[in-house]
Parts: structure tokens; C-alpha cells; sequence
């Protein structure tokens, strides 16, 4: 497996998979989360370790992202653009230089 250029390592101790079969507190996943699931236009959402991403992609779901320090976040918004979580006037120096490198003519 090839791991992505991803820049920096961000705490992303408090975001655990929610993956819960049956929905019940034992049967939870709580595996440190390594991918943020949109299901819906609702934006009902997420996370998910890389063994239960590949139990999600069974299913049809609107994004994903790697989780960033935002994700769940209270006041956090999904850019599908950017494929992360980000909190409106909170954006970090680090990811608007990340910002700025990015092409500007990606797809
Ligand atoms: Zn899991
Ligand atoms: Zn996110």
C-alpha cells in the first residue's frame, strides 16, 4: 500500500471509527479513525478506521476524506473541493500554505 504525501501528522486521537454493527456502545468500533464518510446530502457522516473504509465502500456513499484536525468538529463544514472538514475563520497557517501549492487547475 502507498501512503500519500499527507504533509504533517495531525492529533486525530479523539476521532475513533464509529463503525457499530447493531449500534450498540459494545459493538463499536473505536479504532482511531483514519477516513471521514459523508453518507448523504444530509451530510450524515462518519468515521471509519481502514478496515471498516473497506467495509463502507460496499456501499454507496457521497465522499470521503482522511480525517484532519477538523473533522467532527462543532461548526465544521465539508469542502468536497479540498476533500477535508474545515471550521469557517479558524484555518490554520500551515494548511493555507498547503493552500497555495495546490494546483490550481486540479479537477
Ligand atoms: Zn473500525
Ligand atoms: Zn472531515
Amino acid at each position: 500500500m502507498i501512503t500519500p504525501p499527507l504533509g504533517r501528522i495531525l492529533d486525530t486521537s479523539r476521532q475513533r471509527c464509529t463503525f457499530s454493527p447493531g449500534d450498540t456502545d459494545e459493538a463499536t468500533c473505536k479504532t482511531p479513525a483514519s477516513w471521514h464518510v459523508a453518507w448523504s446530502a444530509d451530510m450524515e457522516n462518519g468515521l471509519a478506521c481502514d478496515e471498516h473504509m473497506a467495509v463502507a465502500q460496499q456501499y454507496a456513499y457521497l465522499d470521503r476524506h482522511q480525517v484532519g484536525g477538523d473533522c467532527s468538529m462543532p461548526g465544521s463544514s465539508w469542502d468536497f473541493d479540498r476533500k477535508r472538514c474545515f471550521i469557517d475563520g479558524c484555518s490554520s497557517p500551515e494548511s493555507a500554505v498547503a493552500e497555495q501549492s495546490m494546483p490550481l487547475e486540479a479537477s
